[in-house]
């Protein structure tokens, strides 16, 4: 059964003209519908995900956000039909080959974020990571809460996540997924001091909860928008819908790249 369809606009669009019809009769009716409007229009469209986002964070505002190496970043302010992929890896090894295979097949690079730990267990797959053309980017030496760490071992983690990037593939990461998805203005404080960019997301597939492929292809396409980062992970319903989300969003004339190309892409802020 396919997912319902959201249509924030046409709830909105009832109740404006019932606020405006009925205005016209009784002011203060009006202005109940006025007041009711304003409630559904701020409600409307809440991403999902939206939950572990530190209040007063836009969740899908690409066209407000700066960049700005010091906060962290959920989308990227882009023309053009670009999206970025990040793939963050601290298990499911049995299903990186599958997804490099449907990646490579199609000719399409994104950025995978391996734990330290995963790295030097199993630095084939980070090779082969490397030889597709994908990026690597730091989900951390372990998969450790951020928000537990002080100041000093959170850089160590980030630190040391990426010396062993760089002793296995050469590779000298500049973006942090931190593990959890924990993020606050100190953890992006802290990787800005050793280098790296905060990469959030703005579209989460919660595929470790394995649900149905279907699942994971409908959150995709339904909240893909310019400049948006996709969040998965190495999972068999990931694998069994990669294939179908890739092909639906190259046909419709998207290019799915890494996250760094996409903040490469970056529209400079007109303000
Ligand atoms: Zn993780």
């Amino acid at each position: 059964m396919p997912p319902k369809e959201r249509v924030p606009w046409g709830r909105w669009r009832l109740v404006w003209f019932q606020a405006v019809r009925v205005g016209g009769l009784r002011r203060w009716t009006g202005g109940v519908y006025l007041l009711l409007a304003a409630v559904l229009f701020l409600a409307r469209d809440v991403p999902y995900g939206a939950g572990a986002m530190p209040a007063g964070v836009p969740a899908a505002a690409p066209a407000v956000l700066g960049l700005d190496q010091r906060k962290p970043v959920y989308a990227v302010p882009v023309d053009g039909r670009l999206v970025g992929f990040a793939v963050n890896v601290d298990w499911g090894d049995e299903y990186v080959p599958g997804m490099l295979a449907v990646l490579a097949e199609r000719g399409v690079q994104v950025t995978f974020f391996p734990t330290g730990r995963w790295a030097a267990r199993r630095p084939d797959l980070i090779q082969a990571m490397v030889a597709g053309g994908h990026e690597l980017g730091n989900h951390g030496d372990r998969h450790d809460h951020p928000t537990a760490l002080g100041d000093d071992q959170l850089a160590e983690l980030i630190r040391r996540g990426q010396e062993r990037l760089e002793t296995i593939a050469g590779v000298r990461t500049s973006l942090f997924a931190p593990p959890y998805g924990e993020v606050d203005p100190r953890i992006a404080r802290v990787a800005a001091e050793t280098g790296h960019w905060t990469i959030m997301w703005t579209v989460d597939t919660v595929d470790w909860r394995r649900p149905p492929p279907e699942t994971i292809v409908q959150r995709v396409l339904s909240r893909v928008q310019p400049g948006a980062i996709v969040l998965m992970h190495p999972t068999e319903p990931t694998l069994a819908a990669l294939p179908i989300i890739l092909d639906r969003l190259l046909a419709d004339g998207w290019r799915v790249i890494p996250v760094g190309r996409l903040l490469a892409a970056a529209r400079t802020p007109t303000h």
